[in-house]
């Protein structure tokens, strides 16, 4: 069944685009896609672009998932960092490995930048964000990521900030320090995603909303059998990320939901919005479970924080919150929250973005662990140059090792949830 957006900011402050009409019938492609989320339809709009025939199908309405109900954050701040070093070393030797990982960091930011100029995308693009230090052990980090971006050319836009020295950044007294970085953004994450999909439509790729995929038959032109036709393809992407349940035995154990929560509070007052957020920026903290919140074009305060890592249903959001924001921001007491909902992320083990192939045809591109705004703008090229030849980054990405439960979803994320607990109370401990 095809489900409408759910209640939410973006939902609610949406373009209207003309309609993505469902695919009835057959119809054939260079490239299907499977997912109208930001992986699906950066590809779709990478392959337009290079004259490559595309149809996407979505399952319900573009940007549905994660896409159209995240913190809006862009930042350089890549998931599984680490474990990538580790595991790109492997293949390119640990000096480019770093360069790789560092120009990770920031390509997405410089594809969202062209895209939104480019295509005239209106979606709040907005620079700025602050990383806030939750307690004094957390500083150190800080520091070095700041040292580093100063080693890499970036001294202009990152500054460190120490104590009260965050109150210009951010009205709240909870932070010891911060990193303040001009090259981080925020952005209406669903406008983006529609935008983006106008863009693709107009270079000629076929997208088709309220078409689920329900099969992949495989060969040497595959087809996605859908529930209203069928798509002979050259090539197929699986960009259901963790809405999912295709290849079940093959992915099984790879990718584990998890659920998260965020709200819209009413618009704000100038003069309050401006005390809340004094320079307009996204900012988030360095828990290990954290708080992220903006500012919306509106001046609500957007907010969010929690992860459900069993993948269950979090309940009343808005209540779950509210001490978290009242917390943070005290002159906020008592202020309507209209608006809450939740979405679901893919969680992956080592926090590795998962691109691999299922057989020579057949691609998938999944797994940000919440960071995905940013990454799924690099897989979307990344996935456009495999999907058409050969891709230096994508065998780079598949050859990382991708952690596998050798037990169900259900077992999988009980299992996700007890470590993450560990991992929350170690960090209380600190
Ligand atoms: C609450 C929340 C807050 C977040 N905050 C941030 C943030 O501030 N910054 C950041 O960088 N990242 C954030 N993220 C992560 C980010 O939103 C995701 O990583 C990113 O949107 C993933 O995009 P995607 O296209 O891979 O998946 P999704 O956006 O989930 O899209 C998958 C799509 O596939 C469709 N689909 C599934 N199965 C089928 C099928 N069989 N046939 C057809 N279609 C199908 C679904 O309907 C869905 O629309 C957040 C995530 C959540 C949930």
């Amino acid at each position: 069944m095809t489900e409408s957006y759910p209640q939410s900011y973006y939902a609610g402050s949406r373009h209207e685009t003309a309609p993505f009409a469902p695919l009835d019938g057959d119809t054939q492609a260079d490239v299907a896609i499977i997912g109208g989320g930001f992986t699906g339809v950066a590809t779709a709009l990478e392959l337009a672009e290079r004259g490559v025939s595309v149809v996407l199908v979505e399952a319900n309405r573009i940007g549905w998932g994660a896409t159209g109900r995240n913190g809006g954050q862009i930042t350089g701040s890549l998931s599984g960092d680490a474990a990538m070093l580790r595991e790109f070393s492997k293949v390119l030797g640990p000096e480019a490995a770093e360069r790789f990982v560092w120009d990770l960091r920031w390509r997405g930011h410089d594809i969202i930048r062209a895209r939104v100029a480019r295509y005239g995308i209106d979606c709040d693009l907005k620079d700025g964000h602050l990383h806030a230090a939750w307690k004094a052990s957390h500083l150190p980090e800080l520091e070095a990521m700041h040292r580093l971006a100063c080693t890499r050319g970036m001294e202009d836009q990152v500054t460190l900030l120490r104590g009260e020295e965050v109150q210009q950044a951010v009205g709240c007294d909870l932070y010891v320090g911060g990193l303040l970085n001009r090259r981080n953004m925020h952005v209406h994450s669903l406008n983006l995603c529609l935008g983006e999909a106008e863009a693709a439509r107009s270079l000629g790729a076929r997208l088709h909303e309220g078409t689920r995929a329900l099969d992949i038959e495989e060969g040497d032109s595959p087809v996605v059998i859908t529930d209203r036709g069928r798509i002979r393809a050259g090539r197929v992407l699986l960009a259901g990320n963790a809405y999912h349940r295709l290849a079940g035995r093959r992915l099984a154990g790879l990718l584990f939901p998890a659920t998260l929560g965020v709200v819209a509070t009413d618009p704000l007052p100038e003069a309050l919005a401006r005390q809340v957020i004094p320079m307009d920026i996204g900012v988030y903290d360095t828990r290990f479970v954290l708080d992220y919140y903006r500012l919306t074009a509106d001046r609500r305060l957007l907010f969010g924080g929690g992860t459900n890592y069993t993948g269950r249903d979090l309940g009343d959001v808005a209540g779950q919150l509210r001490p978290a924001i009242e917390r943070t921001f005290p002159a906020l007491r008592g202020i309507g929250i209209p608006l809450a909902w939740q979405g679901t992320a893919g969680i992956t083990l080592n926090r590795i973005p998962q691109l691999g192939t299922l057989s020579n045809r057949i691609f998938y591109a999944q797994g940000y662990s919440g960071h995905g705004i940013a990454t799924t703008h690099i897989v979307g090229e990344i996935m456009a140059q495999a999907l058409t030849g050969r891709s230096r980054d994508f065998e780079v990405f598949s050859k990382a090792h991708q952690w596998r439960l050798p037990v169900g979803r259900r077992m999988g994320n009980l299992m996700l949830a007890l470590g993450m607990w560990y991992f929350q109370k170690r960090e209380a401990w600190r």
